[in-house]
């Protein structure tokens, strides 16, 4: 499964309203997937509570580092994926226009 992770090239994180961080807005709308990533690869979804543990201390755990070593979830297949989305007439991916400068 080859990936090109947009998340890991500038497109926005989402953080959620129940203080949780997201590396990306997918995955947020399909965390079920990330919760079971998560329970097959023995990590903790609460490892992502920025309230609880701050957000350095949420960007440097061992959850995100594995978690960005396996992209393996059926979301990032579908949106990073080999066939992940192009949108606009320049066939770059409409994440691109997030980018900050
Ligand atoms: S779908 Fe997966 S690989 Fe793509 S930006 Fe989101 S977390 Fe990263």
């Amino acid at each position: 499964m080859a990936i090109n992770p947009k998340c890991l090239n500038g497109m926005s994180c989402f953080i959620s309203a129940d203080n949780k961080y997201y590396p990306c807005c997918f995955v947020y709308t399909n965390k079920s997937q990330l919760n079971g990533w998560a329970k097959r690869s023995n990590n903790n979804i609460d490892d992502l509570d920025i309230k609880k543990h701050g957000y350095t201390k949420v960007l440097e755990s061992k959850f995100l580092h594995d978690f960005y070593k396996s992209f393996d979830v059926e979301t990032c297949e579908r949106e990073c994926g080999e066939d992940g989305y192009v949108s606009d007439r320049e066939m770059h991916a409409k994440w691109i226009k997030y980018v900050s400068k």
